[in-house]
């Protein structure tokens, strides 16, 4: 098993690596992938927002042995009509944002994925709850706590998952990191550092415009190293406090945070010291440390390969495409009712939106501003 496993990750690799019309190892192998697709009931997705995550995501499927991309919401006709040739999707599972209320009479399909403007998600997941169907929501799940919970008490009420794109939960690297710190390698975690930033193009789109992204870099990857502080420490911080940059009013206005640096207290007595910014390039940095030992990663989020070190050596899992593993393991989450080593659920997600909000009013008001997670 452990070989076939080994020749598995090989075979992954190398199709990735080489050129697949050429050599396709996996379709050289004997059937095994092909059967558990054919044995298993796929996870049948419908994308809504078909920008450049959403592209990402509906390729990463493919590669995918447990889902199936089988329809879009879009506003976009000729982004549809793209889709529905390039994946085979069939019309009758084609929406626009205002008659997408009518997948509830759709049997064909399970889940929809938002990967939508943030400002967008609150209603959307709503919508898609009521309509008796998965909602699978991007980060940050809203725009504050409240949103969150809105739509965290929607899919409960309607019965159906609500689960949020938080990629790294399923890495190879971080939960190696994550594994090692529960069995005390590290000794006790005291530091988390958390460096996330890169400088944003275009002032006109729409994660500079605050109704539609609720906030600037911290909403959009501010929040990974909120969330990496949380998984990489295994506690939920009780106090948080924050300071603003802010170098060009211009492009960054009312509302969009261009650069914040924020700690954050943990009950042991942990505490974290992190950086979001919209103006620097190439952050993407954790570092861990304990009383015993260390763990570094840089890239930590980026879409991979994540690499990093510890006290004890290089992290050497091998990269598999991020989106892909998140899909599958997603699947098993709603199929089989798998609990994932970091949860995914929109409690997890409301979490991170009770720290930003209580980050944004640390830097409004100057002071130490104390949180409740549980
Ligand atoms: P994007 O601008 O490339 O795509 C957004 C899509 O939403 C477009 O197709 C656009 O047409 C559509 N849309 C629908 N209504 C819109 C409106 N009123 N205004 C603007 N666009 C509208 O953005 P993206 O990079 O794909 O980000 C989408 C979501 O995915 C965001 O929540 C973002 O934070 C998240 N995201 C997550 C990751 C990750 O690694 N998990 C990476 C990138 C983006």
């Amino acid at each position: 098993m452990k070989s076939r496993r080994i020749f598995l990750q090989k075979a992954g690799l190398s199709a990735l690596a080489l050129n697949i019309s050429t050599f396709n190892p996996i379709s050289a192998m004997p059937n095994f992938l092909d059967s558990k697709k054919m044995d298993e009931k796929p996870l049948r997705v419908a994308i809504m927002g078909l920008g450049s995550y959403g592209t990402r995501v509906a390729e990463a499927i493919q590669e995918t042995k447990r889902t199936k991309l089988v329809g879009v919401i879009s506003g976009t006709p000729s982004k549809v009509e793209a889709w529905k040739t390039k994946y085979g999707i069939p019309a009758k599972n084609c929406y626009n944002y205002e008659n997408f209320d009518a997948i509830k009479d759709n049997p064909d399909i399970d889940a929809v994925y938002v990967i939508t403007p943030n400002g967008l998600h609150k209603d959307q997941v709503i919508r898609v709850a009521k309509a008796g169907k998965h909602a699978i929501c991007e980060k940050p799940m809203a725009v504050n706590a409240a949103d969150g919970q809105a739509m965290v008490d929607a899919c409960k009420a309607a019965g159906v998952h609500l689960l949020i794109g938080y990629r790294m939960h399923f890495e190879a690297n971080t939960l190696e990191v994550i594994r090692m710190r529960k069995a005390g390698e590290f000794g006790t975690p005291l530091f988390f550092q958390g460096l996330s930033g890169f400088i944003i193009g275009d002032p006109s789109q729409w994660r500079l415009q605050k109704s539609l992204s609720g906030g600037g870099a911290m909403m959009d990857i501010g929040i990974y190293s909120i969330n990496g502080a949380r998984y990489m420490l295994g506690e939920d911080p009780i106090w948080v406090t924050a300071q603003e940059t802010k170098n060009n009013p211009e492009k960054f206005k009312e509302g969009i945070d261009e650069t914040i640096q924020f700690q954050m207290g943990f009950p042991s007595g942990a505490v974290a010291s992190c950086l979001s910014t919209y103006s620097m390039n190439n952050l993407d940095r954790f570092f861990l440390n304990g009383t015993k030992g260390w763990a570094e990663m840089q890239p930590s989020t980026g879409y991979g390969p994540i690499n990093g070190k510890t006290n004890q050596g290089p992290l050497d899992k091998p990269h598999t495409t991020h989106q892909a593993v998140q899909m599958d393991e997603m699947a098993a989450i709603i199929f089989d009712g798998k609990k994932p080593e970091v949860p995914v659920n929109g409690e997890e997600g409301v979490k991170d939106m009770k720290i930003i909000d209580a980050i944004f009013k640390a830097v409004k008001t100057g002071e130490k501003v104390s949180l409740k997670l549980a």
